[in-house]
């Protein structure tokens, strides 16, 4: 019988750093990569483009049972694909992640990518690292490794807000913060799968570190879970 991949789990607010070091870690450990954000952002950007009003559960229900989301590492880029076509851009938008989280607290949505997520880290060769907001509580809650990654939202806010400014959009830090405080209490609060630290997770604040320090952190315990599991 084939082994199921090793599964590594990164949770944590927006802007915490989860995409960065998912991707270099990703790269290291020749594991595959699942930005679930990035399928919340597909839905609602499919969403958007057919009319579908982001609370209509029967409307959403509908377009997940069309949706095909996949991911292909271009270069040093894991580029979304919805319907086969490229939208690591436009689902980026700042219009689209509020709808992004709109749509991710409706519980048809929470449950219908379940499926999804969960197939798309099992396809992995040896190894998936899945990042988002409840893989390690509610996706994978028995993953091999699970980190729940922080830091304070000022320092967040402004990693978001270079990295809108390297793609080419300037939005004042403040408003980039308010949307920030938005999103993440709305993640919080929400009745299914709130963003939470599973209580097994590595808690690891990124405020005061580089990005290579935390890799290295989250790496070396991985490489340990691996060899522990043989
Ligand atoms: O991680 P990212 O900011 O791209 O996620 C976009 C939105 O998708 C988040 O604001 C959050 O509401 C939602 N999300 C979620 N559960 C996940 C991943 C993302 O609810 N596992």
């Amino acid at each position: 019988m084939s082994r199921r991949p090793f599964i590594v789990a990164i949770d944590g607010p927006a802007g915490a750093g989860k995409s960065s070091v998912s991707k270099l870690l990703a790269r290291r450990l020749g594991f595959s990569l699942v930005d679930t954000g990035a399928i919340y952002r597909c839905v609602a950007l499919m969403a958007r483009r057919e009319g579908v009003a982001l609370e209509d559960d029967a409307g959403l229900e509908a377009l997940l049972g069309r949706i095909q989301v996949t991911f292909k590492m271009v270069g040093e880029e894991n580029r979304v694909f919805l319907m086969g076509e490229d939208v690591s851009g436009d689902i980026r938008l700042p219009e689209n992640s509020m709808a992004a989280s709109v749509v991710s607290r409706r519980p048809v949505v929470r449950q219908g990518l379940l499926e999804l997520q969960r197939r798309l880290a099992l396809e992995a060769e040896s190894g998936a690292i899945l990042e988002g907001r409840d893989i390690g509580t509610v996706v994978f809650p028995d993953a091999d490794a699970k980190f729940f990654l922080e830091a304070d939202p000022k320092t967040r806010a402004r990693r978001r807000y270079e990295e809108l400014f390297q793609k080419g959009t300037e939005r004042p830090l403040q408003e980039v913060l308010e949307d920030q405080t938005r999103r993440d209490q709305a993640d919080m609060e929400r009745e299914v799968a709130p963003l939470k630290a599973a209580e097994d997770a590595v808690r690891v604040d990124s405020s005061a570190l580089q990005l290579s320090e935390v890799v290295q952190r989250i790496e070396q315990v991985v490489r340990e879970r691996m060899a522990a599991r043989g």
